[in-house]
């Protein structure tokens, strides 16, 4: 079976970062680090011909990687620095993960599917990332030993903010979420300011569902 060539998967991506700063990205840090990060590398392979298209796709057991501009739109509203330390929650192909760890010091990543963490692992040890750490198990209870962080994204939809990552993020910290129901969603961002929570909405999402006990249950 014939896929793409390494020229036109290059190419792909070429114009999907145009495509990115057409619908209003406009951090050059998170487009150099979306143009760097191989995408073909984590969809399955029938969704080679597609990697570079703006729209979700299945990765496996039931799950998604996200579409590029969610990516990119909820990377920006993260306003990283290289010295922060980032929680995720939601590790799913790795591929939000990479984008992370690009810009960030340090990457904390929670996955609740084992093969899916086990595969990300591997996918990104591949790739050289050695800023890391995974865990396996709900991520709606962060990572409390590792806490506060300055930044915190949350790649599942969650029916409220879960109360513990909200306890885990900083003074002056950022947290983004998709929040709402099981298929509709709005994207948050919260930054944690004088101890209180500030939430800027920035778009409508459809998110598959954040399954634990501060989650959907
Ligand atoms: N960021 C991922 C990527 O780039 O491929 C996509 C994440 S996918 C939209 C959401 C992920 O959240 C799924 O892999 C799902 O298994 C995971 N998830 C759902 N509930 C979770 C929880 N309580 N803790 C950790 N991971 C969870």
């Amino acid at each position: 079976m014939f896929g793409p060539s390494e020229a036109e998967l290059k190419r792909a991506r070429r114009l999907l970062l145009s495509e990115l700063r057409r619908k209003g990205i406009t951090d050059e840090r998170v487009l150099a680090a979306m143009e760097k990060v191989p995408r073909h590398l984590f969809v399955l392979p029938e969704y080679l011909p597609v990697a570079y298209e703006d729209r979700p796709l299945p990765i496996g057991a039931g799950q998604t990687i996200s579409q590029p501009y969610i990516v990119a739109l909820s990377t920006q509203a993260l306003a990283l620095t290289p010295e922060d330390r980032v929680l995720e929650i939601g590790t799913g192909s790795g591929y939000q993960t990479a984008v992370l760890a690009e810009l960030a010091r340090e990457v904390f990543t929670v996955e609740r599917i084992p093969e899916l963490s086990r595969e990300a692992q591997e996918r990104l040890g591949r790739l050289g990332y050695r800023n890391v750490r995974f865990r396996v198990g709900d991520g709606t209870k962060g990572w409390p030993e590792a806490a506060p962080f300055p930044k915190i994204l949350v790649t599942a939809a969650a029916p409220r903010v879960p109360p513990s990552l909200l306890a885990q993020l900083q003074e002056g910290g950022r947290l983004v979420i998709p929040v709402g129901g099981r298929f509709d969603q709005d994207l948050w961002l919260v930054r944690h300011e004088g101890g209180k929570a500030v939430y800027e909405h920035l778009c409508p999402v459809s998110f598959v569902p954040l399954i634990g006990e501060e989650g959907w249950r």
